[in-house]
């Protein structure tokens, strides 16, 4: 039969490929970015009184309003910034989804869209399904730091779209408030829309600020925030996110959002209203995580890989170089099937496939876990 692909390039995602590979091989899974220990119990009875109390057919179109209220309130509670629930906020099945949609809604064929590498690998795709083109900026290793002359110069008419995503998988780093100030800058006067994917925004340790992009007054009323219940409540398989902007732009993502996938998990949906009810369920989250890193860093102490603390997220990278020259997909692989420990190799995300003998370790673990994975380390 012949057909056209229209994503002739793309092959299955690095984060299925090593964990099936870690599975194949009973090796230690510290590569896809989820958690291996429970959720909330509160949260899951919650779920489950939702479905026992009928909550259990299609969600309204745009989601829950006591769900877009609660989270109206965190962002007025965190960022002292205001989205209205009726119109401006929309839950989406995880933030996968939202980021497709805003993508769909607003890029044309040959429209470009600036990112930045190592990036997130949904986001390429998702511009090229539309005809679109993505424009790489490199951070620069091993600082990742931002060279924004490079990205005032990569602006052309046909540049439709930033994405940027702070704290950053896969790197850990984060935008400061002076890559913020630069972005507005730069941005300022534009019709360029700002695709902020803030995944990561309640893992952020050192006593550092996210500076989510709702408090820069010039920049949000261009832009749309993206996040995922599954990251910040340990639920990855339940699906549930959501996606905010402007009143004006949220209406052309819901256009695509009724089509795209009409309504979202109810009774979920329902369950997550009340747990945001206490935001100590959010407020203890970069204390907990912060812990479970420096747990983990502390126990690869004396390991051959070197490495900096890392700023943001659930992902610590280890530069491997004093110990194999290999090429960082070979010597991920090689990881898995002889010493049982699974990662992400870096450079599949970078611009050019840069290969900076970098791989990417989630310490969303047990302690057990990352006692277990440090065993591993150690000895290489
Ligand atoms: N953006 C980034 C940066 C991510 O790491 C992920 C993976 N969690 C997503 C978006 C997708 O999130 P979700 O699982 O909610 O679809
Ligand atoms: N965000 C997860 C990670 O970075 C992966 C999610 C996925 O597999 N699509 O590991």
């Amino acid at each position: 039969m012949n057909f056209k692909s229209k994503l002739p390039n793309v092959r299955t995602t690095i984060f299925t490929i090593m964990s099936s590979l870690a599975k194949e091989h009973n090796a230690l899974n510290l590569s896809q970015g989820f958690p291996d220990f429970k959720s909330d119990p509160v949260l899951i009875e919650l779920v489950s009184q939702a479905m026992k109390n009928g909550h259990n057919q299609y969600a309204p179109m745009m989601g829950v309003i006591e769900l877009r209220t609660a989270i109206a309130q965190k962002f007025k509670e965190l960022y002292q910034s205001s989205y209205s629930p009726e119109k401006e906020i929309v839950i989406t099945v995880g933030a996968t989804q939202a980021i497709f949609t805003v993508i769909s809604a607003f890029i044309h064929t040959n429209d470009e869209v600036i990112i930045f590498t190592p990036a997130y690998d949904c986001y390429q795709p998702s511009v090229e399904l539309q005809g679109g083109k993505v424009i790489p900026i490199q951070l620069q290793y091993p600082k990742n730091t931002i060279d924004w002359s490079l990205v005032e110069k990569s602006i052309t008419s046909k540049t439709k779209m930033i994405i940027i995503n702070s704290p950053q998988n896969p790197s850990g780093s984060i935008f400061s408030l002076s890559d913020m100030k630069r972005l507005e800058k730069i941005t300022n006067n534009t019709d360029i829309i700002i695709l902020s994917d803030e995944v990561y925004e309640h893992m952020i340790f050192d006593g550092k600020k996210h500076q989510s992009i709702c408090l820069f007054p010039e920049l949000k009323k261009r832009s749309f925030i993206t996040a995922s219940f599954g990251k910040t409540f340990h639920n990855t398989g339940w699906r549930v996110g959501y996606c905010c902007g402007p009143e004006n732009l949220m209406r052309e993502f819901i256009k695509v959002h009724q089509f795209n996938v009409y309504s979202v998990n109810h009774p979920v949906q329902i369950a997550l209203a009340k747990y945001l009810e206490e935001p100590k369920h959010y407020n203890l989250l970069p204390e907990f995580f912060q812990n479970k890193r420096d747990f983990f860093l502390t126990a690869i102490a004396t390991s051959n890989f070197s490495f900096k603390p890392t700023e943001a997220t659930y992902f610590q990278t280890l530069d491997y170089s004093s110990i194999s020259n290999e090429r960082d997909v070979d010597f991920a692989k090689r990881l898995i099937i002889e010493a049982g420990i699974a990662s992400i190799p870096m450079s599949v995300f970078n611009k050019n496939q840069q290969d900076n003998k970098t791989l990417r370790f989630c310490f969303a673990k047990t302690d057990e876990t990352l006692l277990k994975a440090a065993k591993i380390l150690n000895k290489l």
